[in-house]
């Protein structure tokens, strides 16, 4: 796929994470990385407006390319790319169920979510919890990169979801297995769930690779 194709990926999900529910207001933020630029939806404005023509594009230290002002989270966008050089698209999103998980007192950081099915393990785990900073902050930036060295899917502490992928497709894809498996955790929170097991976690492990 070429990369005018991927700003073009951009914006569909863009539009569609607001069509479904996903990003509303003018909260949630998309990017690409293409070398050392990267194109990221412009600040105070909802997903739903996104164009190719109002991405802000920018250097690796957030020198603006373009007259379009990049979302004011752009620093972490930055930090999460030089934790992880394969990363080449990012989705934040302040999902309702994903931002419920973040904002439990009681979350088991260590393992946030149950194993339901296959397809978290091979999307999603594992699911990097990352303590809460202001939006904004260079101490956010931080935390973030942290996290991004060592996992594909971020947890934001009472702030929302980050997912990274080699390519927008993939960036999406794993943001949605997450939301999805927030909302089932809390519709089954009265309900007693058959989990994988060990075995069948090592066989999807065995079989799929770690992402
Ligand atoms: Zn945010």
């Amino acid at each position: 796929m070429g990369f005018s194709s991927e700003l073009e990926a951009l914006c569909d999900a863009a539009v569609s994470f607001h069509a479904r529910g996903y990003a509303f207001g003018s909260t949630g933020n998309l990017s690409v990385r293409a070398g050392d630029h990267v194109f990221i939806t412009p600040t105070g404005q909802s997903l739903r407006h996104t164009t190719v023509e109002a991405l802000a594009e920018i250097d690796l230290a957030g020198g603006a390319r373009n007259e379009n002002k990049a979302s004011k989270e752009f620093p972490f966008h930055l930090a999460a790319y030089a934790a992880q050089p394969a990363a080449r698209a990012i989705v934040h999103l302040h999902s309702t169920w994903s931002v419920l998980l973040s904002c439990l007192d009681t979350l088991d950081e260590a393992a946030p979510l149950p194993v339901f099915t296959p397809y978290y393990l091979m999307r999603v785990a594992p699911l990097a919890v990352v303590p809460y900073c202001r939006p904004g902050s260079e101490n956010l930036a931080t935390v973030i990169g942290e996290a991004a060295a060592r996992s594909n899917c971020l947890l934001l502490r009472n702030h929302g979801l980050v997912a990274l992928g080699r390519n927008m497709s993939e960036a999406v894809d794993r943001a949605e297995e997450l939301e999805e498996t927030c909302r089932l955790y809390f519709a089954s929170r009265n309900e007693t769930l058959r989990l994988l097991t060990a075995e069948q976690r090592d066989e999807i492990e065995r079989v799929f690779g770690s992402k």
